[in-house]
């Protein structure tokens, strides 16, 4: 009998894979077809658009353990996770799907078979929630199945009704709930099933795809209804393992364990300790996963949400006694722990752990100064007797020292205090109101008038620039300073808008074209393009001939030099990239890019900076695939099947049904707008310009191609050269003879300071011999070479060295200036202060200074009187 949390995965998976069933892997936690979806939060997401009939299967069966995450909605607020026996952030979902296939019968039958036979749970501990209206279900559980109704109940909407949004498919649900036994629960008299204490816990939900519900409310058979289950993992195992709570498993406890080893304190000692080590368990799985998937620190989107668990996790450990980073290390034992089932996390192992300890790092330098200031919050309101943390106070913390509002909320429950969101949040918007005023913002998007008229007036443009670069269209829009216009005349800079384009517009990090557009005596100059929704390009124009007026027909023309070297460009970002992830590994995402004529830019994920020889062998292997004159194809196809074809998507970027697959062969396969050259020879050289970090996690390349990666190599070549001549060598000896160079003038230096060694002590010699004795004290009062007044003070000291017993006074002019050193030996300074010697002097020459009493230092302006500042030691 399976027990372990791994061994009922995979008889999940190879129960439902005997029943014709195709086992598919986890999608990734970043959701890659839904772009107002935060995380994969449920097992049938990476199927939505086969249910939503939106995209075809090969599958009519599929299976999946799904990593999954949750941090918002009522039952998920992350102050709960760490508190209760069965709140997670990450957790994994075992479904079963069918796509019109089997149905509510199947369905059933599967799951009981699978839960009594397969991992032997006692069938009567275990009651079927129906919906109140589902008859057939009901009739199933009773009838085929054999359960007595006393362990049949029917719900309500509320709770047995799923709907996947206000529209699309929906239909009723049946619930599998597992009875812990008596002793277990609240212990209420009413306690029974659909109480939502611990006793009767849910295990596993099915979901009846049945109707189609349009705007109206009304639900309409599918024609082919469809399965969806999900039972979570972690429940499950508590369940077999008959634990009491989802820590207590041994999904949990190898973790536990590890933080347990790292702080020296035991589990299950007492809520105080066990609450923070839950936390930080739990959340150590979600920063591995989240990471491992592609998300990083942020302070916003996904970013943010990694940021917020990580921080309330280090909070938390805190209270453990740890001082230094360690999550990272949490994440490890993660790492270790869950890769034999999704091998992602060993190929991500050490850029988890970089990530992790960096973030950590950070944090922690603000940690402590964040919680002395909530200390002192709580202790002023303490004071004036109040019960509300001030949304200003919140606020504060997040902008100076980085806590999370959750985190500072935790901090406030554990108070028992409240938080005031609503202060918090005017507080946020106010920032946010701030930051949008000082953006001026670009000419796209919102703030782009032509734009957003064309989009009202449904007007468009098709973009035939793959294949041709010249084409002739109708002006179907003029704008002038963003105003629709009938005409434009020479001299007049206008938005032009046509039926149709060769015109590529500045979108996906390449520049727009330039070029002209001419007609029946008209001519005009195209300085940029740019295209801020894929129906619309609008191109800026400077009339230079003529008039133009809406509708005439025009001649459209692409400047085609600059168009060659900016597809050569943007073909070598997509060489560049395959070729980082080659030789830096599969983590490497881009994060953004610059294509233009003169050169490109590409930012990707990755911690570190990159060796010398790393550089090296991704300038090689980008070159390799030039010289190797790979030809470039494109398609549209199906985004499922580009993807399925090991397509690289963006993350984050929204994809339409049907996407542009740019295949470089035998290199890579991308997602993406830009144009391209044919073949890669058509780049001719590429040459890495700089390499460095553009934020945490994050790196910048630049690169030229072409010509300008040729001009490049001469102008290095030529600056060699020019060193060369200079050393006298050949090209080659150039790095020997720096080296030698080099050595000679380290040797040099020494000499150097050798010889000035022994001419200060020349000079202390000097100035010593001109120490006179009066009174049984020693004195010395020299104006020395011009010299600054650290030179001053420490030719002062060694004079000071030397003397033994005495007083000391060193001037020294120094252009407008003249400086003054006073010493008194320490035996003596309990009758002489230097810093009233060296005052008295400074005085003669009109300055001012002070010091201790062994040593002190003045200066003055009165230059010519330097002599009569040196007498007056003699007056001591
Ligand atoms: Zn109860
Ligand atoms: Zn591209």
């Amino acid at each position: 009998m399976s027990k372990t949390g791994a061994e009922l995965r995979s008889a999940f998976l190879s129960y439902f894979e005997r029943n014709g069933h195709k086992i598919l892997p986890s999608a990734s936690l970043v959701p890659g077809n839904d772009p107002t979806l935060l995380f994969t939060n449920a097992g049938m997401v990476q199927f939505k658009e086969v249910f939503l009939d939106l995209a075809a299967t090969q599958w009519k069966r599929a299976t999946t353990a799904q990593r999954c995450l949750r941090v918002s909605g009522k039952h998920n607020d992350l102050e709960n996770v760490g508190y209760t026996a069965r709140h997670h952030t990450l957790f994994e979902m075992l479904g079963n799907f069918s796509f019109g296939d089997y149905f509510k019968k199947d369905a059933i039958h599967f799951a009981w078979e699978f839960l009594t036979r397969e991992i032997g749970l006692d069938g009567k501990r275990m009651t079927a929630s129906v919906f109140r209206e589902d008859d057939e279900a009901y009739d199933i559980w009773h009838k085929t199945m054999g359960l007595p109704a006393s362990q049949i109940v029917r719900f309500d909407e509320k709770d047995n009704f799923w709907a996947m949004g206000p529209t699309g498919p929906c239909g009723p649900c049946s619930e599998i709930i597992y009875d812990q036994g008596e002793g277990t629960g609240c212990g209420r008299p009413g306690c029974a099933v659909g109480c939502d204490c611990d006793r009767f816990l849910e295990i596993w939900n099915l979901v009846f795809m049945q109707f189609n519900q349009d705007e109206s409310g009304t639900k309409a058979p599918l024609p082919r209804p469809s399965i969806d289950t999900g039972m979570g993992l972690e429940r499950l195992a508590a369940v077999v393992q008959g634990v009491p709570s989802n820590y207590d498993t041994d999904l949990f406890r190898p973790i536990l364990s590890e933080i347990s080893r790292l702080c020296g304190k035991r589990y299950g000692s007492g809520p105080e300790l066990d609450a923070p080590m839950r936390v930080i368990a739990d959340h150590a799985r979600a920063v591995a996963f989240l990471i491992a998937d592609g998300v990083m620190p942020s302070n916003e989107g996904r970013g943010y949400v990694l940021r917020r668990v990580m921080r309330r996790a280090l909070r938390h450990g805190k209270k453990l006694g740890f001082e230094g980073p360690f999550l990272h290390k949490v994440a490890g034992s993660v790492v270790r722990e869950f890769s034999p089932a999704y091998p992602e996390l060993t190929n991500s192992a050490s850029f988890i752990d970089t990530v992790a300890f960096q973030e950590e790092r950070r944090f922690l330098e603000t940690l402590d100064a964040g919680l002395r200031m909530v200390e002192d919050e709580f202790a002023r309101m303490k004071g004036a007797g109040a019960g509300v943390f001030p949304g200003g106070a919140a606020f504060k913390l997040y902008d100076t020292y980085g806590f999370p509002v959750d985190l500072t909320a935790d901090l406030c429950r554990e108070r028992g205090v409240t938080l005031d969101a609503a202060g918090f949040e005017a507080e946020m918007e106010k920032q946010r109101a701030q930051s949008r005023v000082s953006w001026k913002g670009g000419e796209i998007g919102a703030h782009d008038p032509v734009a957003s008229e064309l989009a009202r007036s449904g007007a468009g443009s098709v973009f035939v620039g793959y294949e041709r670069q010249e084409a002739d269209a109708r002006i179907e829009a003029l704008f002038l300073a963003g105003v629709r216009v009938a005409s434009a005349d020479r001299g007049e800079e206008v938005d032009v808008v046509t039926d149709q384009t060769p015109f590529y517009g500045e979108s996906g990090g390449q520049v727009g074209d330039t070029g002209t557009i001419s007609g029946d005596g008209f001519s005009l100059q195209v300085t940029d393009t740019r295209r801020p929704s894929p129906e619309i390009v609008i191109h800026r124009a400077k009339v230079v001939e003529g008039a133009v007026r809406e509708g005439r027909i025009a001649h459209l023309s692409v400047d085609g030099g600059k168009r060659r070297v900016t597809q050569g460009n943007h073909t070598a970002t997509h060489l560049l990239q395959a070729a980082l992830r080659k030789v830096l590994g599969t983590h490497v995402k881009q994060a953004g890019s610059y294509v233009g004529p003169d050169k490109l830019r590409f930012d990707f994920s990755h911690f570190e900076g990159l060796s010398p020889e790393a550089l090296a062998s991704v300038e090689e292997a980008v070159n390799e695939a030039v010289f190797a004159a790979r030809p470039v194809r494109w398609e549209q196809l199906p985004y499922e099947e580009a993807v399925a074809a090991g397509a690289m998507a963006f993350f984050g970027e929204k994809y339409a049904d049907v996407v542009r697959m740019v295949t470089v062969e035998g290199v890579s396969k991308e997602l993406c707008g830009g144009t391209h050259v044919r073949n890669t020879a058509e780049i001719g050289l590429f040459r890495l310009l700089s390499e460095g970090a553009l934020a945490a996690g994050v790196r910048r390349i630049e690169a030229v191609t072409g010509l300008p990666a040729w001009r490049q190599l001469r102008q290095e070549a030529e600056t060699l050269h020019g060193v060369a001549r200079e050393l006298k060598v050949g090209g080659a000896e150039v790095p020997e003879r720096v080296r030698k160079l080099a050595a000679q003038i380290k040797t040099l230096e020494k000499a150097l300071q050798e010889a000035r060694r022994r001419s200060a002590r020349d000079l202390v010699g000097e100035i010593l011999a001109k120490a006179e004795e009066r009174g049984g004290v020693r004195r010395v009062a020299a104006e020395v070479e011009p010299m600054d007044p650290a030179a001053l003070r420490e030719l002062a000291d060694s004079v000071k060295g030397k003397l033994g017993s005495g007083l000391l006074l060193l001037g020294a002019r120094e252009g407008e200036r003249c400086h003054l050193v006073a010493g008194v030996t320490s035996d003596l300074t309990s009758k002489y202060s230097a810093s009233e010697i060296v005052k008295k002097a400074a005085a003669a020459v009109g300055g001012g200074g002070g010091g201790r009493k062994d040593m002190a230092q003045a200066g003055g302006p009165a230059v010519e009187k330097l002599p009569d500042a040196l007498a007056t030691l003699s007056g001591w």
